[in-house]
């Protein structure tokens, strides 16, 4: 049984109670489009489980870290994308906003570096 905390956001897209446009769900993860679109294609990948961020996911389940990308590489095929930006953003300094693992799935326009 993953774990889950009812007071989180994403918690609560994994279990449906909240609407995302799904586009991927596997056996340990979902991937739904950012409400906030910052390219064509964004899409966020989360483990069914909560963790706060991608370092304490590979501590307690390193397997989903590599199903994410994996997924991640899946959304963006789906799109038609050989090239596209993976971000785990880790902490507030970072710009993680809702702290339950996220893989950023960005693609569609040329990406520029560094980021903001
Ligand atoms: P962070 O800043 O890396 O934590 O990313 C959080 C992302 O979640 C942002 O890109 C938000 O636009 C996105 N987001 C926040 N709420 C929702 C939602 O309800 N559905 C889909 N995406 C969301």
């Amino acid at each position: 049984m993953a774990s889950t905390d009812p007071d989180c956001l994403f918690c609560r897209i994994v279990a449906g109670e909240i609407p995302a446009d799904v586009v991927a769900r596997t056996d340990t993860a979902v991937a739904f489009r950012d409400v906030s679109p910052q390219a064509p294609t964004h899409a966020l990948v989360v483990p069914l489980s909560h963790h706060a961020d991608v370092a304490s996911l590979a501590d307690a389940e390193p397997a989903t870290v590599a199903d994410l990308v994996r997924v991640a590489r899946d959304v963006a095929r789906t799109d038609g994308l050989d090239e596209y930006r993976l971000v785990f953003n880790t902490g507030a300094d970072a710009g993680q906003t809702v702290f339950h693992t996220h893989l950023h799935v960005l693609g569609g326009r040329t990406m520029t570096w560094p980021p903001g």
